[in-house]
């Protein structure tokens, strides 16, 4: 039994010190919000961070993914093409814009959406498709887009896993018409709560303004029917004080998840999820997958490892369409590889700080099992 409980995360921060002298000119200036001298320099080094052109911030991740799901102006009960195998957060979205979310089952190998599984989806009421890199792997993206150009849908990625994720060289916040990232305090980057768009369509920035600003636009001028979905100054604080560690997080990552990777490859019955040549990785998760070789199971390991105190998570378990309040909604929804995954998946603890010590108790659990 380690001496303390070991979460399937923590939250990196700061050190103490940088982050109150970071903070003090708030007590000078009393700005504390609307968009402040800090929320626009951490948009703009988020730009040249995630290489994108524009960036607007968001309170959280999940209204970034509402909020820009809305700026398309979707006739409601539309249908949204998805992936069954991600956070809640991304189907809440869809069908909190009164659209119709469409499962879409996945690959296998990546757990992202299967691309050959799409075109038999589109009816004439769909009008986009939302998948998700999920655990930040990137899924056959250029036949998405093909698809979706042919169909004339929109591509909005969930890129809540993918912070920092490069695909063929480029952010990959470039991609699609608009990406949604999340700094939600369990993420590899965060500002405690957070979350941003990213897109190439100036246009749509306008339309995120508004939406996120209650549609003011002057002392004396309301010009449309927003919402309040603003990043505050600490926060925005808080990420350029976690951007300026950024790198030696995700150092310390790679160097667990190698370590993991080593280890684990020689227990018969685990697999993984497999590496995408021309991503560069973030290492924001590291999951697993069990086999029926694995003697106690997923369940059994689950279980094992509570009881040295070792909080491993089933993301994604049960899947969004089997959750309670869409299963009344929408009845079973066509997906065994999604359900399999489900079925099968564990991901391990996995931060920078959390030591070789901690990993190889976690690791020699695994191997008695
Ligand atoms: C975290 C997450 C979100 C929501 O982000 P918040 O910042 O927590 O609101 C959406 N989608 C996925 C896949 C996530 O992991």
């Amino acid at each position: 039994m380690l001496d303390e409980k070991v979460l399937v995360t923590r939250s990196s921060m700061p050190p103490y010190e940088e982050y109150i002298e970071a903070i003090r000119p708030l007590w000078d200036s009393h700005w504390l919000t609307n968009m402040g001298k800090y929320h626009r320099e951490l948009e703009k080094q988020l730009c040249d961070y995630l290489d994108v052109p524009e960036l607007s911030l968001m309170v959280n991740g999940h209204m970034a993914l509402e909020l820009v799901i809305q700026s398309f102006g979707f006739p409601e009960g539309a249908e949204v093409i998805t992936t069954p195998f991600t956070f809640i957060s991304t189907t809440h979205a869809i069908v909190r814009n009164r659209l119709q979310p469409v499962f879409c089952d996945v690959r296998a190998e990546d757990g992202t959406m299967d691309e050959t599984k799409i075109e038999e989806l589109i009816t004439e009421r769909t009008v986009a498709i939302v998948p998700v890199h999920v655990y930040g792997n990137i899924g056959n993206i250029e036949k998405i887009e093909e698809i979706a150009y042919n169909y004339d849908l929109k591509v909005i990625y969930d890129a809540a896993h993918a912070f920092g994720v490069k695909y063929k060289g480029k952010g990959i916040g470039n991609y699609g018409d608009a990406s949604v990232f999340s700094f939600h305090a369990t993420k590899v980057f965060h500002t405690i709560e957070g979350g941003a768009v990213a897109s190439s369509d100036h246009e749509l920035y306008q339309r995120l303004y508004n939406l996120k600003n209650f549609g003011i636009r002057g002392e004396e001028l309301v010009v449309s029917v927003g919402a309040n979905a603003k990043m505050n100054e600490f926060s925005a604080i808080m990420g350029l004080c976690n951007l300026n560690h950024i790198a030696e997080d995700i150092e310390g990552r790679r160097k667990l998840w190698s370590k993991y990777r080593e280890r684990l490859s020689e227990i018969p019955g685990i697999d993984f999820f497999a590496d995408n040549p021309d991503a560069e990785k973030n290492y924001a998760y590291f999951p697993i997958l069990l086999r029926e070789e694995y003697p106690a199971g997923r369940d059994g390991l689950y279980q094992a490892l509570q009881e040295e105190g070792v909080y491993a998570r089933k993301y994604f378990y049960p899947i969004a369409p089997d959750q309670k309040c869409y299963r009344k909604k929408y009845g079973r929804a066509e997906v065994p590889v999604a359900r399999e995954l489900a079925d099968r998946v564990l991901i391990l603890p996995f931060y920078a700080e959390m030591g070789q010590e901690i990993q190889d108790r976690i690791l020699d659990v695994i191997e008695r099992r």
